[in-house]
């Protein structure tokens, strides 16, 4: 049987809902501070954002970043992050953090891991001996780091598995680790818990998953097990489907998302929390994200543009320098980029500032009810010819009212 009336240290704020689609803006009050909503996480894999100093991840804007519970568990690991405090006080980072269940980093970084009924199995990174992650040890490690978000451990299996019968098993294991997720967490007061929907692509299993997890009022709810190579129609039948059953009060999460287009048509469906390490990622590469698309600022046609990586752009590196930012060009960028991290370092800034000034305007379109036109707006920037428009795009959007080929 599920526990009743867990407690809960987060409150959600409903502020404005879409009149057309699903979208919702909100302030999500959590123990570090309150996070506007729709948001998008930026990854901290090492409690450091690739070479960013807490000061210059706030500067982005970011109030509520992620970290690995696999990398923070091995370094410093348990017993350090128990002197110290936690990892806000070990990243000298004051806002929020969620972290995951590290389940997930185990499954996809070590090779032999096995998942059983007790947890999941593994040979350690260090010295090869078998080792287990249980749903109790992830809450355990989640407590000793601090997170104001924690994450269940799940059984997390490629959306794009044939196995119907390894899917099922795998939706109704994690509502049973749900379970002792819930009665190993110590301090539900001041860590929010929150489960995962699993069930693969297929929309009968999300639906029952959903039902299960929602009967545990866990404070959030995310939707896993997505961005796994799906189809991207796929996908966004599996987020219309659970949205449509989750209770109005609670924060969504869906893990793993974080293309700008993926972004808005998610929020569309009713989703409002987002997490990826693509926007990173791939600025190591030279990649900056824009309005326009994405710019490879190691191609040599930019080597001679000393305009700003994006026109109008309010991070610390595009910002002119009379208005107190860097002034960085694209030029700049293109020479520095292919030798020296100081490129991939700015441009993580300005990607990192990117989305969340992304979500700042999709938040605003929803207050001002203004989502289907803002919508409009940010994909024909995007593809710059209708004939252009993903094709799932156009659909997932016509399902909730928006006809994104009409004027
Ligand atoms: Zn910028």
């Amino acid at each position: 049987m599920a526990p009743v009336a867990m407690p809960s240290a987060l409150t959600y704020e409903l502020l404005a809902k879409c009149s057309v689609t699903k979208a919702r803006a909100a302030i999500l009050h959590l123990p570090h501070g309150p996070v506007p909503l729709p948001i998008f996480m930026p990854v901290a894999t090492q409690a450091s954002l690739k070479g960013l100093t807490p000061e210059q991840l706030e500067e982005t804007g970011c109030r509520l970043c992620l970290n690995n519970t696999y990398h923070l568990g091995l370094k410093p690991g348990q017993a350090t992050l128990d002197a110290i405090g936690g990892a806000h006080k070990f990243q000298s980072w004051p806002h929020n953090i969620l972290t995951d269940s590290g389940g997930f980093q185990m499954v996809s970084l070590l090779k032999l891991a096995k998942v059983a009924e007790e947890g999941v199995r593994f040979l350690s990174p260090h010295d090869g001996s078998p080792m287990l992650l249980t749903p109790e040890h992830s809450i355990s490690l989640q407590n000793s780091i601090g997170s104001d978000i924690i994450m269940q451990l799940d059984d997390v299996i490629a959306t794009t598995s044939p196995d119907l019968a390894r899917m099922e098993e795998a939706m109704e294991r994690s509502v049973r680790w749900l379970d002792r997720c819930i009665a190993a967490h110590k301090y539900p007061e001041r860590q929010n818990l929150f489960c995962i929907i699993q069930g693969g692509l297929d929309l009968n299993l999300r639906r029952q998953c959903t039902k299960e997890m929602v009967a545990r009022d866990t404070p959030g709810i995310a939707i896993g097990g997505l961005s796994g190579g799906e189809a991207k129609d796929e996908y966004c039948r599996v987020v219309d489907a659970c949205t449509s059953l989750l209770p109005e009060k609670k924060p969504r999460y869906v893990m793993g998302v974080g293309y700008p287009e993926d972004l808005i048509v998610s929020i569309a469906l009713g989703a409002d929390m987002f997490d990826c390490v693509w926007p990173t990622r791939t600025a190591r590469f030279g990649n900056a994200v824009t309005a326009n698309g994405v710019l490879n600022l190691r191609n040599a046609a930019f080597s001679g543009d000393f305009s700003s990586i994006e026109e109008g752009c309010q991070c610390v590196c595009c910002r002119p320098k009379e208005d107190g930012g860097l002034g960085i060009t694209k030029a700049y960028i293109y020479h520095v980029t292919a030798k020296e991290t100081a490129g991939a370092h700015l441009l993580t800034i300005h990607n990192v500032h990117y989305l969340l000034s992304l979500m700042k305007s999709a938040r605003t379109a929803i207050m001002e009810d203004r989502y289907p036109s803002f919508v409009k707006e940010f994909f024909r920037k995007l593809y710059d010819d209708k004939s252009k428009f993903p094709e799932w795009a156009v659909t997932a959007l016509k399902g909730v009212g928006v006809d994104l080929l009409g004027d």
